[in-house]
């Protein structure tokens, strides 16, 4: 046989692909950790804003021995042999990046969200060089300068904050910031902020101290990629991303930059913060993209927006304060000080029922980080499986009743009514997004 020749036809299931007989006979310890997990996201609701159902498409790949490849470098400058088929996959995955978002360079190895902010850091920032970013009290994200991260413990962190009234951010007081502070980036994008951020008003603040300009837009690619949100790309520097949020991707990371910053963030990935990248993760974003770039996904965008407008005015209704008075995305932070409870409180209440939310501060939050005043909602997985407008309505009823104190047990069989109707791994699944998503556990049963 070639060694480039196919070994099985497309159509059926090659003799490589692992069977999960395989893995149950050889550890069945992790063969019945995998399946409880399968069951504990098949009986709750998933509403971790960061957190979605891959595709079986996507998964498939992940298990391909596409893994196996050693492929240092990047495509046609690889520092070993035998790479002609996994350069096939990286370059698709940056083909379908840069079409998708209009970039002009894509990086796809990264292996996660801040693999991919690190390398940022490196190509643009020297060792205790200012960089400007969202408070992480006021929704930022931990590699954006917090103290316990790289980020705040080699460069120098600039914070800018929400305005109090509006609980958005005031392009005024970041000009103010800007100007004074002088920092080498600005970064824009959160993980606790649900609104558009005018991209085009930092651009100006940018280019006004001659900063980078980086959107970190881990939460929001796959808004983007349904057109249902504005585009970072043509107004930033560098974009980076997490592929696993509401793109619907495999865990992973990718930058996608001007074209003059190429070759910096190229070396700033490999050699300098990584090493062989993981191919099988590199073709399950390429599957990934493919997929955001069809009509379907546009659908699914638009679901996602107003399945967390849906359960934003729900949650308001059972008394929440919605923070910066709605949402833009499909993340939801809702304080609950109204209710008389702390955000840790009702994470617990609710994630022993099968909601899994988590504890968010609320900007200027007079509670503790560890017991802050709000939760973080988001639904991307949960339009995933299928869930409309109407079921967020009953999953707000059911958070409050949580919050409540009622008893776990009860609320835990409403929910199982509501998964039953759209099942996060349907037996025999199709492609995620339509009324049949998400899952397709071929072999082995369907999870409890
Ligand atoms: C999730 C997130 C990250 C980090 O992604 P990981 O893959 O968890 O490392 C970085 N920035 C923002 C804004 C995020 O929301």
């Amino acid at each position: 046989m070639r060694r480039d020749e196919r070994i099985s036809p497309l159509s059926t299931t090659p003799s490589w692909v692992p069977e999960w007989e395989d893995l149950a006979a050889a550890d069945p310890e992790i063969a019945d950790i995998a399946d409880r997990e399968a069951g504990r996201l098949a009986a709750g609701l998933q509403l971790i804003a960061s957190e979605n159902h891959a595709s079986p498409a996507v998964r498939a790949v992940l298990a391909s021995p596409l893994s196996m490849k050693y492929a240092e470098g990047y495509v046609g400058q690889r520092f070993y042999p035998g790479c002609e088929h996994v350069d096939r996959a990286e370059e698709l995955a940056v083909q379908r990046a840069r079409a998708l978002f209009g970039a002009e360079h894509a990086n796809v190895q990264p292996h996660s969200g801040t693999s991919a902010n690190l390398a940022v850091y490196a190509a643009f920032a020297k060792p205790d060089d200012p960089v400007m970013a969202l408070s992480l009290a006021h929704g930022g994200h931990l590699t954006h300068g917090a103290r316990i991260s790289f980020s705040g413990a080699w460069f120098t962190p600039v914070p800018y904050e929400v305005d109090r009234a509006t609980e958005q951010i005031d392009y005024e007081a970041v000009r103010e910031i800007a100007r004074i502070h002088a920092p080498r980036i600005i970064v824009c994008g959160g993980t606790a902020y649900p609104r558009n951020i005018d991209y085009q008003a930092f651009r100006e603040i940018a280019d006004e101290i001659e900063a980078i300009l980086w959107v970190d837009a881990a939460h929001i690619m796959g808004l983007v990629a349904g057109g249902e949100v504005p585009n970072p790309v043509p107004f930033a520097d560098v974009v980076t991303t997490t592929t696993h949020k509401t793109l619907r991707g495999p865990r992973g990371g990718m930058i996608l930059c001007r074209g003059e910053h190429a070759r910096a963030i190229d070396r700033a990935v490999f050699p300098f913060s990584q090493s062989g990248p993981s191919m099988q993760a590199i073709a399950a974003k390429a599957v990934a993209l493919r997929e955001a770039s069809q009509p379907a996904f546009k659908d699914y965008a638009r679901g996602m927006i107003e399945n967390a407008r849906a359960l934003a005015d729900a949650l308001a209704g059972h008394g929440a304060r919605l923070v910066s008075g709605g949402t833009d995305t499909h993340i939801v932070v809702a304080d609950l000080q109204p209710l008389g409870i702390d955000g840790a409180r009702a994470e617990d209440l609710c994630a022993r029922a099968g909601i899994y939310l988590n504890k968010s501060a609320v900007p200027f939050d007079p509670m503790p980080p560890r017991t802050p005043s709000g939760i973080r909602v988001g639904t991307a997985a949960v339009t995933t499986q299928g869930f409309g407008a109407g079921d967020m309505v009953e999953i707000a009823g059911l958070i409050a009743r949580a919050c409540r104190g009622e008893d776990p047990g009860r609320i835990a069989a409403d929910i199982a009514g509501l998964v039953a109707r759209h099942p996060a791994f349907p037996v025999g699944g199709s492609a995620p997004g339509g009324s049949d998503p998400g899952g397709g556990i071929r072999r082995g049963g369907s999870p409890a």
